[in-house]
Protein backbone atom coordinates (compact mmCIF):
# COMPACT_ATOMS: atom_id res chain seq x y z
CA UNK A 1 0.00 0.00 0.00
CA UNK A 2 1.34 3.30 -0.76
CA UNK A 3 1.29 5.50 2.28
CA UNK A 4 0.64 8.67 -0.16
CA UNK A 5 -2.46 7.47 -0.79
CA UNK A 6 -3.62 7.33 2.95
CA UNK A 7 -2.69 11.04 3.45
CA UNK A 8 -5.09 14.08 3.43
CA UNK A 9 -4.61 17.40 1.30
CA UNK A 10 -2.98 19.12 4.21
CA UNK A 11 -0.70 16.22 5.38
CA UNK A 12 0.82 15.75 1.89
CA UNK A 13 0.90 19.77 1.48
CA UNK A 14 2.86 19.63 5.32
CA UNK A 15 5.30 16.75 3.84
CA UNK A 16 5.92 18.40 0.69
CA UNK A 17 6.73 21.56 2.49
CA UNK A 18 8.87 19.91 4.97
CA UNK A 19 10.96 18.02 2.10
CA UNK A 20 11.70 20.44 0.07
CA UNK A 21 13.23 22.27 3.20
CA UNK A 22 15.42 19.44 3.89
CA UNK A 23 16.33 18.81 0.50
CA UNK A 24 17.73 22.37 0.43
CA UNK A 25 19.39 22.24 3.56
CA UNK A 26 21.19 18.71 2.48
CA UNK A 27 22.23 20.40 -1.09
CA UNK A 28 23.84 23.73 -0.21
CA UNK A 29 21.27 25.74 2.61
CA UNK A 30 19.31 27.83 -0.05
CA UNK A 31 15.80 28.11 0.76
CA UNK A 32 14.45 28.07 -2.88
CA UNK A 33 10.79 28.67 -3.91
CA UNK A 34 9.19 25.56 -4.99
CA UNK A 35 5.84 26.65 -6.33
CA UNK A 36 2.55 25.62 -5.03
CA UNK A 37 1.27 21.82 -5.07
CA UNK A 38 -2.19 20.92 -5.19
CA UNK A 39 -3.23 17.96 -4.02
CA UNK A 40 -7.05 18.83 -3.49
CA UNK A 41 -8.08 16.34 -6.27
CA UNK A 42 -5.92 13.70 -4.70
CA UNK A 43 -7.94 10.55 -4.18
CA UNK A 44 -8.05 9.00 -0.77
CA UNK A 45 -7.87 5.37 -0.43
CA UNK A 46 -9.30 3.64 2.37
CA UNK A 47 -7.23 1.64 4.50
CA UNK A 48 -9.24 -1.40 4.69
CA UNK A 49 -9.81 -1.78 0.76
CA UNK A 50 -5.64 -1.87 0.19
CA UNK A 51 -3.86 -5.23 -0.19
CA UNK A 52 -0.25 -5.92 -0.61
CA UNK A 53 -0.97 -6.41 -4.36
CA UNK A 54 -2.34 -3.29 -5.38
CA UNK A 55 -0.94 -2.09 -8.62
CA UNK A 56 1.59 1.36 -7.95
CA UNK A 57 0.00 4.08 -8.47
CA UNK A 58 0.08 5.80 -11.78
CA UNK A 59 3.41 7.43 -13.26
CA UNK A 60 2.28 9.00 -16.25
CA UNK A 61 0.70 12.64 -16.53
CA UNK A 62 -2.00 13.44 -17.53
CA UNK A 63 -2.83 9.40 -16.85
CA UNK A 64 -1.57 8.03 -20.31
CA UNK A 65 0.83 11.23 -21.15
CA UNK A 66 3.50 10.54 -23.03
CA UNK A 67 5.70 11.71 -25.86
CA UNK A 68 3.70 10.03 -27.69
CA UNK A 69 0.34 10.71 -26.99
CA UNK A 70 1.56 15.01 -27.08
CA UNK A 71 2.70 14.20 -31.05
CA UNK A 72 -0.59 12.25 -31.59
CA UNK A 73 -2.56 15.36 -30.31
CA UNK A 74 -0.17 17.42 -32.40
CA UNK A 75 -1.08 15.98 -35.21
CA UNK A 76 -4.47 16.79 -35.15
CA UNK A 77 -4.31 20.10 -33.65
CA UNK A 78 -5.95 22.97 -34.80
CA UNK A 79 -5.82 25.16 -31.90
CA UNK A 80 -4.07 28.38 -34.13
CA UNK A 81 -4.40 29.10 -37.74
CA UNK A 82 -1.12 27.62 -38.50
CA UNK A 83 -2.86 24.53 -38.99
CA UNK A 84 -4.62 25.90 -41.92
CA UNK A 85 -1.11 26.48 -43.95
CA UNK A 86 1.22 23.88 -42.69
CA UNK A 87 2.10 20.64 -44.58
CA UNK A 88 3.48 18.64 -41.43
CA UNK A 89 3.70 19.37 -38.19
CA UNK A 90 6.87 19.27 -36.29
CA UNK A 91 6.55 17.55 -32.84
CA UNK A 92 10.45 17.16 -32.47
CA UNK A 93 12.78 14.51 -32.05
CA UNK A 94 15.13 13.07 -29.75
CA UNK A 95 15.44 10.64 -27.04
CA UNK A 96 12.86 10.26 -24.43
CA UNK A 97 14.96 11.20 -21.76
CA UNK A 98 17.67 13.54 -22.68
CA UNK A 99 19.85 15.65 -20.83
CA UNK A 100 19.71 18.76 -23.09
CA UNK A 101 16.12 19.75 -24.84
CA UNK A 102 16.79 22.56 -27.03
CA UNK A 103 13.86 24.90 -27.78
CA UNK A 104 13.94 26.43 -31.41
CA UNK A 105 11.48 28.99 -32.64
CA UNK A 106 9.52 27.10 -35.31
CA UNK A 107 9.49 25.17 -38.22
CA UNK A 108 10.99 26.52 -41.51
CA UNK A 109 10.39 25.55 -45.17
CA UNK A 110 12.75 22.22 -44.74
CA UNK A 111 10.90 21.11 -41.41
CA UNK A 112 7.65 21.90 -42.94
CA UNK A 113 8.12 19.46 -45.75
CA UNK A 114 9.74 16.76 -43.46
CA UNK A 115 7.70 16.94 -40.44
CA UNK A 116 11.49 17.04 -38.42
CA UNK A 117 12.96 19.97 -36.50
CA UNK A 118 15.83 22.29 -37.77
CA UNK A 119 16.89 19.82 -41.09
CA UNK A 120 17.53 22.83 -43.40
CA UNK A 121 20.73 24.80 -43.57
CA UNK A 122 20.52 26.07 -39.73
CA UNK A 123 19.63 22.57 -38.23
CA UNK A 124 22.75 20.95 -40.20
CA UNK A 125 24.72 23.77 -38.29
CA UNK A 126 22.96 23.56 -34.87
CA UNK A 127 23.71 19.18 -35.29
CA UNK A 128 27.27 20.47 -35.67
CA UNK A 129 27.37 23.08 -32.82
CA UNK A 130 26.43 20.38 -30.67
CA UNK A 131 28.58 17.96 -31.78
CA UNK A 132 31.55 20.00 -32.21
CA UNK A 133 33.77 17.45 -33.08
CA UNK A 134 33.01 15.35 -30.46
CA UNK A 135 34.05 18.42 -27.63
CA UNK A 136 30.80 19.23 -26.72
CA UNK A 137 29.46 15.76 -27.19
CA UNK A 138 25.47 16.34 -27.68
CA UNK A 139 23.28 14.51 -30.67
CA UNK A 140 19.67 14.10 -31.24
CA UNK A 141 20.21 10.27 -31.71
CA UNK A 142 21.65 10.23 -28.62
CA UNK A 143 21.37 12.48 -25.71
CA UNK A 144 19.39 15.43 -27.00
CA UNK A 145 15.97 16.09 -27.94
CA UNK A 146 14.64 19.02 -30.06
CA UNK A 147 11.56 20.82 -30.13
CA UNK A 148 9.97 24.10 -31.14
CA UNK A 149 8.07 26.67 -29.61
CA UNK A 150 5.29 25.96 -32.38
CA UNK A 151 5.05 22.81 -33.66
CA UNK A 152 4.00 24.30 -36.94
CA UNK A 153 5.94 26.49 -39.58
CA UNK A 154 4.51 30.64 -39.29
CA UNK A 155 4.34 31.66 -43.25
CA UNK A 156 6.59 33.10 -44.83
CA UNK A 157 9.13 32.14 -41.43
CA UNK A 158 7.76 35.03 -39.60
CA UNK A 159 7.86 35.26 -35.45
CA UNK A 160 4.86 33.01 -34.05
CA UNK A 161 2.33 35.45 -32.98
CA UNK A 162 1.60 35.59 -28.98
CA UNK A 163 -1.84 33.91 -29.54
CA UNK A 164 0.14 31.24 -31.84
CA UNK A 165 2.75 30.40 -28.78
CA UNK A 166 0.04 30.64 -26.54
CA UNK A 167 -1.87 27.94 -28.28
CA UNK A 168 1.08 25.75 -28.70
CA UNK A 169 2.71 26.20 -24.72
CA UNK A 170 0.55 23.64 -23.44
CA UNK A 171 2.46 21.00 -25.71
CA UNK A 172 5.83 22.39 -25.08
CA UNK A 173 5.03 22.08 -21.18
CA UNK A 174 3.66 18.58 -21.17
CA UNK A 175 7.23 17.68 -23.51
CA UNK A 176 9.49 19.19 -20.80
CA UNK A 177 7.08 17.27 -18.12
CA UNK A 178 7.48 13.81 -20.20
CA UNK A 179 11.29 14.30 -21.31
CA UNK A 180 12.39 15.93 -17.44
CA UNK A 181 15.54 17.10 -19.38
CA UNK A 182 18.58 17.91 -16.89
CA UNK A 183 19.27 21.01 -18.96
CA UNK A 184 17.09 23.57 -21.53
CA UNK A 185 19.28 24.81 -24.37
CA UNK A 186 17.34 27.85 -26.17
CA UNK A 187 18.20 28.62 -29.26
CA UNK A 188 17.55 32.04 -30.26
CA UNK A 189 15.73 35.12 -28.99
CA UNK A 190 11.98 34.14 -29.83
CA UNK A 191 12.62 30.43 -27.35
CA UNK A 192 14.18 32.95 -24.99
CA UNK A 193 11.61 35.14 -24.89
CA UNK A 194 9.13 32.82 -24.72
CA UNK A 195 10.07 30.39 -22.26
CA UNK A 196 11.86 33.36 -19.76
CA UNK A 197 8.72 35.54 -20.26
CA UNK A 198 11.11 38.57 -20.79
CA UNK A 199 12.24 40.86 -24.02
CA UNK A 200 15.24 41.43 -22.90
CA UNK A 201 18.74 41.11 -26.42
CA UNK A 202 20.20 37.88 -26.81
CA UNK A 203 23.30 39.96 -26.15
CA UNK A 204 22.18 40.41 -22.44
CA UNK A 205 20.47 36.88 -21.95
CA UNK A 206 23.54 34.31 -23.45
CA UNK A 207 26.23 33.41 -21.01
CA UNK A 208 24.42 32.95 -18.12
CA UNK A 209 21.83 30.33 -16.46
CA UNK A 210 18.28 31.05 -15.78
CA UNK A 211 16.26 28.72 -13.38
CA UNK A 212 13.27 27.52 -15.05
CA UNK A 213 10.25 27.30 -13.20
CA UNK A 214 7.72 24.77 -14.35
CA UNK A 215 3.93 25.31 -13.65
CA UNK A 216 2.91 22.50 -10.80
CA UNK A 217 0.36 21.88 -13.63
CA UNK A 218 3.75 20.30 -15.54
CA UNK A 219 4.65 18.07 -12.91
CA UNK A 220 3.61 14.62 -12.38
CA UNK A 221 2.40 14.41 -9.55
CA UNK A 222 4.46 11.48 -8.27
CA UNK A 223 6.74 13.55 -9.06
CA UNK A 224 6.27 16.99 -6.74
CA UNK A 225 8.03 15.67 -3.66
CA UNK A 226 11.27 15.12 -5.39
CA UNK A 227 12.77 18.99 -5.02
CA UNK A 228 15.29 18.21 -8.16
CA UNK A 229 12.65 18.91 -10.36
CA UNK A 230 12.91 22.43 -9.54
CA UNK A 231 14.02 24.15 -11.47
CA UNK A 232 15.68 23.00 -14.62
CA UNK A 233 19.24 25.31 -15.58
CA UNK A 234 17.96 27.16 -18.81
CA UNK A 235 20.52 28.88 -21.11
CA UNK A 236 20.06 31.02 -24.06
CA UNK A 237 22.16 31.22 -27.13
CA UNK A 238 22.32 32.49 -30.65
CA UNK A 239 20.15 30.74 -33.26
CA UNK A 240 22.07 29.15 -35.97
CA UNK A 241 20.44 30.97 -38.79
CA UNK A 242 21.92 34.25 -36.96
CA UNK A 243 25.24 32.64 -37.14
CA UNK A 244 24.88 31.59 -40.64
CA UNK A 245 24.40 35.31 -41.03
CA UNK A 246 26.91 36.96 -39.23
CA UNK A 247 30.24 35.22 -38.34
CA UNK A 248 30.48 37.39 -35.28
CA UNK A 249 27.93 35.57 -32.77
CA UNK A 250 30.41 32.33 -33.24
CA UNK A 251 32.45 32.86 -30.29
CA UNK A 252 30.17 33.76 -28.16
CA UNK A 253 27.55 30.77 -29.29
CA UNK A 254 30.89 28.73 -28.47
CA UNK A 255 31.53 30.33 -24.94
CA UNK A 256 28.26 29.38 -24.28
CA UNK A 257 28.51 25.70 -25.54
CA UNK A 258 31.12 25.43 -23.24
CA UNK A 259 29.10 26.35 -20.56
CA UNK A 260 26.88 24.13 -21.46
CA UNK A 261 28.86 20.79 -21.36
CA UNK A 262 30.63 22.20 -18.18
CA UNK A 263 27.36 22.38 -16.69
CA UNK A 264 26.02 18.95 -17.75
CA UNK A 265 29.50 17.60 -16.42
CA UNK A 266 28.52 19.23 -12.76
CA UNK A 267 24.81 17.63 -12.86
CA UNK A 268 25.66 14.21 -14.43
CA UNK A 269 29.50 13.54 -13.99
CA UNK A 270 29.54 10.71 -16.55
CA UNK A 271 28.83 12.57 -19.19
CA UNK A 272 32.43 13.75 -19.15
CA UNK A 273 33.66 10.58 -20.10
CA UNK A 274 30.59 9.90 -22.60
CA UNK A 275 31.87 8.86 -26.20
CA UNK A 276 31.60 10.71 -29.05
CA UNK A 277 28.74 9.92 -31.78
N1 LIG B 1 14.51 27.17 -37.02
C1 LIG B 1 13.87 26.87 -35.87
O1 LIG B 1 13.82 27.69 -34.95
N2 LIG B 1 13.34 25.66 -35.75
C2 LIG B 1 13.41 24.72 -36.69
O2 LIG B 1 12.91 23.61 -36.49
C3 LIG B 1 14.10 25.06 -37.88
C4 LIG B 1 14.63 26.28 -38.03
Amino acid sequence: MDILNIMTASEKQTLAQFLDTAADSLRDGYHRDHGQYDFSNDAITPVSNTTATDPPPSTSYPPSDSLAAISAEIHTCTRCQLCKTRKNVVPGEGVDHPLVLVIGEGPGADEDATGRPFVGPAGQLLDRMLDSKGQIGLYRNKNCFIANTVKCRPPGNRDPLPEETAACAPFLERQIAALNPKIILCVGRVAAHIMLKNEESMGALRGKFFDFHRTVDSIPPNQRFDSTLHPIPLLATYHPSALLRNEDYKKPAWEDLKMLRAKLIELVPEFAAAEKN
